[in-house]
């Protein structure tokens, strides 16, 4: 079958290739799905998307006058993709569900180390021959207060992790994770009660309706001045003008960053000779005791095989059944 990739990239083709055993006859552009690039799929009858595509309604109309009938996404998250326009028009759309989620809580530890030790700013300096420790000064995480939103797959691996370091865990959670308390003996709180009484808070629940800029101006109000704030989930659950401000004014500590609100048109290309336009991203990245980096958590080889390998088995199963196990539909919303 002919499948056209969308949003690839040179890291991922090594494992998209291994992962397809030269079943399909595979297309693949650093273009994402847009309005505009819908028509290169012409011909294909399934795709595969990437987070920073878009599969708005009039993207997947035109999709399907094209002739695709099926999506896969290369990703967990689908809130770029319009599953009921979908549903609608009979074009199937598959996510990965999981994949290595060791990668991006492990991410967001590193996130975490590296503001808590001041690993940046100390290579900065001994770089350039300063050897001293006044500004390097972190803390303890053992015994410290871990406050984690969302304790699903990745949320859990972060929680476990935590638990390791010695830290007391709150959950917040839309359904609690019955292992995850026997394991770890997290206690799951309203999030008002996390935000107020966590030295750390770790960002891992879905992008959707209700959680879209869950953290803002209220939110961090009410959080340690110290507070460390991670989101490796999805930008749009933090609205990134109140981070800022948040972080300017001293209302909380600092704040590890993998994902960004705008960042379909910065990340995952190279911007060398280009100058960024986006004021929010630049104001967020200049500031000292912000880490931001471009949507990496889930770069790791682990991962990307197993994204590779869900991903051709969905596009394999669709074709051989016209349905596939990992099928997404509008009560996923
Ligand atoms: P998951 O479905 O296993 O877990 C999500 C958890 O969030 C579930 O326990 C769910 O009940 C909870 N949740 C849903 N709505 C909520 C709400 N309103 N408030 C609080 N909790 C809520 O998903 P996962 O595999 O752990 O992934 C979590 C998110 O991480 C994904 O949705 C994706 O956006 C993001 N992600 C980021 C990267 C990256 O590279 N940075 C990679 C993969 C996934």
């Amino acid at each position: 079958m002919k499948v056209f990739v969308y949003s690839s990239h040179h890291f991922e083709k090594s494992f998209i290739e291994k992962a397809a055993k030269n079943k399909h006859e595979l297309f693949y552009s650093a273009y994402s799905l847009n309005e505009t690039t819908a028509k290169l799929a012409q011909g294909c009858k399934a795709i595969s998307i990437f987070t920073s595509c878009d599969a708005s309604d009039k993207v997947l109309d035109k999709l399907y006058y094209y002739g695709v009938r099926f999506i896969a996404l290369r990703c967990v998250g689908y809130n770029n993709v319009d599953l009921a326009r979908a549903q609608k028009l009979g074009i199937k759309v598959a996510n990965v569900p999981s994949y290595s989620p060791y990668a991006i809580a492990e991410h967001a530890v590193a996130l975490l180390m590296a503001l808590n030790r001041k690993i940046i700013l100390g290579q900065e300096l001994m770089k350039k021959n300063d050897f001293s420790l006044d500004q390097l000064i972190g803390f303890d995480l053992h015994g410290k207060t871990v406050g984690i939103v969302g304790t699903g797959n990745i949320g859990s691996a972060f929680a476990s992790i935590m638990n390791g370091f010695g830290c007391k865990l709150l959950g917040y959670d839309i359904q609690e994770n019955k292992e995850l308390i026997r394991k770890t003996n997290i206690i799951y709180t309203s999030l008002d009660d996390l935000c107020k009484q966590s030295d750390i808070i770790s960002v891992h629940c879905p992008l959707n309706t209700s959680t879209k800029y869950l953290f803002d101006k209220n939110a961090f109000s009410i959080m340690k001045k110290e507070v460390c704030f991670i989101n490796t989930a999805r930008g749009s659950i933090v609205k990134t003008k109140d981070l800022i401000e948040a972080l300017e004014n001293g209302t909380i500590g600092s704040a590890g960053i993998d994902v960004y609100e705008n960042e379909k048109d910065i990340f995952f290309r190279n911007h060398l000779n280009n100058i960024i336009l986006d004021e929010l991203f630049n104001k967020l990245i200049s500031l000292p005791n912000v880490i931001v980096t471009g949507h990496q958590g889930f770069l790791t080889t682990e991962a990307l095989t197993g994204i590779a390998e869900t991903t051709l088995n969905n596009i394999n199963e669709w074709e051989e059944n016209n349905k596939c196990k990992n099928e997404l539909s509008i009560t996923n919303l």
